[in-house]
């Protein structure tokens, strides 16, 4: 793995960096980029004008690695706020959202996390929508997958996210081929004993995973901003003799968003992760270790403010 990439991602798991990222008033300015808000009003609005210019969005209420009760409560109270409100504005067709096991309390305990998200899913399905479980690090991913067989027992259209850098992602990938799986990279910290960490290998495992799920009768999400794999992505679509409904493109809020519309106005469908809330600091750090460019840009707005 890239040696930047490396030490951004270990500083996502530092605490005394993360106090001097938090507390630093110009990290207001760079997160605004990639994060809607702060409040459930900020994400309807987000939404709101995402939808209004004919994209669909996954909403994810931030944050991670939940270790007390009254954390994981407050996560869930603040998805089932913001279910209810999307069905109140009517944007619930357009809108589903985005979660984080480990955010409703996975480290606390799988039922417990599994109950939350079944809390979730309730209210998604009241709403007029579903909700996708977020893959986290390699060390939740069976965890994550038994969460969601359970899940899917009442809510089948519940969405599984498979990583293309994980060696074992083909396997899931062919279990999971006829339902809602989003593909993605895949953005946490790897080591090579369970992840491919040759960029050009990550990618050839993306297109293998894609073709299997193109070839099955599921609803592949293909999570990239990847000019490459999103052109090899439409072109393998149109040899399985998929139409622009049976998969859509997803991309995150802030990233590449003239491609996001180019791709809606080439009549994809195209869905932004759209993330809010105030527990920004592990999000944005993995955004930063995606792209030297935005770490520049960080540090650019430190030294000319
Ligand atoms: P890359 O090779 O990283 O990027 C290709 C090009 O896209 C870059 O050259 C650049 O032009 C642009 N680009 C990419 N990232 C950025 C950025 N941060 N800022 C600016 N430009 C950028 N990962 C998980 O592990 N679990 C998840 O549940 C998950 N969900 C996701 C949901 C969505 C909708 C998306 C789009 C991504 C998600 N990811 C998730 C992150 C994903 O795994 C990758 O880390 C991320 O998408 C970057 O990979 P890429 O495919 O865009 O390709």
């Amino acid at each position: 793995m890239n040696p930047v990439r490396t030490l951004i991602l270990a500083a996502a798991g530092n605490d005394a960096v993360r106090r001097v990222v938090a507390t630093a008033p110009v990290s207001r300015d760079v997160v605004r980029r990639f994060v809607a808000g702060e409040t459930t009003a900020d994400a309807i609005d987000a939404a709101g004008r995402l939808i209004g210019d004919g994209l669909r969005v996954t909403l994810d209420h931030l944050g991670e690695d939940t270790t007390d009760h009254d954390t994981a409560e407050r996560t869930v109270r603040a998805y089932l706020e913001l279910l209810d409100q999307l069905h109140a504005v009517g944007l619930a067709a357009d809108a589903e959202v985005s979660v984080k096991l480990s955010a409703v309390g996975l480290h606390l305990g799988e039922t417990l996390a599994l109950d939350n998200a079944s809390r979730v899913c309730a209210a998604a399905e009241q709403a007029g929508t579903t909700v996708t479980l977020d893959m986290e690090d390699h060390t939740t991913t069976d965890a994550t997958l038994r969460v969601l067989a359970e899940l899917r027992r009442h809510w089948p259209s519940v969405g599984a996210v498979l990583q293309a850098y994980l060696r074992r992602t083909l396997d899931d990938v062919r279990d999971l081929a006829d339902t809602r799986v989003r593909l993605c990279k895949g953005a946490y910290a790897e080591p090579p004993s369970v992840a491919y960490t040759d960029p050009h290998e990550v990618d050839l495992n993306y297109v293998r995973c894609a073709n299997a799920l193109l070839a099955g009768s599921g609803y592949p999400m293909f999570a990239t901003h990847d000019p490459r794999l999103i052109e090899i992505v439409g072109e393998r679509a149109r040899w399985y003799g998929k139409s622009v409904e049976d998969f859509e493109f997803q991309l995150l809020h802030g990233v590449r968003p003239g491609e996001q519309r180019h791709l809606a106005a080439e009549g994809h469908v195209v869905r932004v992760y759209v993330p809010y809330g105030d527990q920004w600091y592990g999000y944005l750090m993995r955004r930063l270790a995606e792209r030297p460019a935005n770490v520049a840009f960080f540090l650019r707005s430190l030294v000319t403010r």
